[in-house]
């Protein structure tokens, strides 16, 4: 049990790990900060931590651990703010989405006293704040750590074993590669979407509500993702650039083939890729993360 852990942003990822700390008895004392009042209020209502805060920096004072669960683009801010009255030997780790660009802002905020071990769980919903939050959230899935060269050994293990009573698997990655995979797997996926449902919302309004109600499973997965927090998700694009830029310009030109294989009329080109396509999905399903 660790005498105390401090979390920073109270939303999905926040309050989720909230719960699995309150209720895998991993602190003895649990302080949740959020510098929104009405956060902070929602929090206490659920009795998810034993403290409530909207002061961050006298949120950490003695923890041991301190986990940032705000938007990517707010960590630089806010480790800033609590460098100050951070304890030596603690470990302060994150939840964010994208990798190298928080490791960029967080170094020099940080004081070489503590120690940084950079995380990114691979678990989320489209829903945010934290009643969206649930202890079961992270059951299963995989949470990457990116630790720097100077990271010591002890910090990784102490978060790895935290995320692992959270029932996750953890791996470790360079951020660069984080950042390659996920800009793969959740960033261009997110982009789609919200692309696809654009295009939707800018038709004329005759068409756009026959869109609405005759939404068939294909788009209506679209929207679910599209529905994703604002917010978090202009962070990622404006943090991991270059990865999504390079992806999204492999993508553009597979879409130019199908266009292309469509336009005349190849029937083997466009059988072929949906079949090879198939197999990925076979493989999630195989490997436990559908
Ligand atoms: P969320 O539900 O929107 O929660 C973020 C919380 O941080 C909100 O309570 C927000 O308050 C607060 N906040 C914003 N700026 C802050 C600041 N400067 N100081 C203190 N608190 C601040 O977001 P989330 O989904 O939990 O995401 C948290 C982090 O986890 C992000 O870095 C995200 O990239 C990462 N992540 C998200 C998912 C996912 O699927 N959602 C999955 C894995 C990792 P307000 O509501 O008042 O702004």
């Amino acid at each position: 049990m660790i005498e105390k852990i401090t979390i920073i942003g109270m939303g999905l990822i926040g309050s989720s790990i909230a719960r699995n700390i309150q209720k895998h008895k991993l602190a003895k004392t649990l302080v949740a900060a959020d510098l929104s009042e009405e956060v902070c209020s929602k929090v206490a209502e659920l009795g998810i931590a034993d403290y409530v805060t909207n002061d961050l920096a006298r949120s950490v004072e003695g923890a041991d651990i301190v986990i940032l669960c705000v938007p990517v683009g707010a960590m630089g801010s806010v480790a800033a703010s609590i460098a100050p009255n951070l304890k030596d030997c603690a470990i302060v780790t994150d939840t964010g989405s994208v990798k190298s660009s928080i490791i960029k802002s967080l170094d020099g905020a940080l004081p070489d006293s503590v120690d940084f071990v950079p995380a990114h769980p691979i678990a989320g919903t489209e829903f945010s704040g934290p009643e969206s939050g649930f202890a079961e959230l992270f059951d299963g899935r995989w949470c990457i750590l990116t630790p720097l060269p100077d990271t010591s050994i002890k910090s990784v293990e102490a978060v790895t074993k935290l995320w692992e009573a959270f029932g996750s698997n953890v791996d470790i990655m360079n951020p660069e590669h984080h950042d390659l995979v996920l800009g793969v797997t959740s960033h261009l996926p997110h982009l789609i979407a919200y692309t696809i449902v654009g295009t939707a919302n800018d038709l004329e309004d005759d068409i756009k509500s026959e869109v609405v109600k005759y939404s068939a499973s294909g788009f209506r997965d679209f929207t679910r993702i599209a529905s994703s927090d604002p917010t978090m998700w202009r962070d990622v694009f404006l943090n991991n650039k270059t990865a999504v830029l390079e992806i999204l310009q492999r993508f553009t030109e597979d879409l130019t083939e199908l266009q292309k294989a469509i336009r005349k009329g190849d029937g083997d080109y466009l059988y072929r890729r949906f079949d090879e396509t198939r197999a990925i999905r076979k493989e999630i399903i195989d490997q436990g993360q559908a």
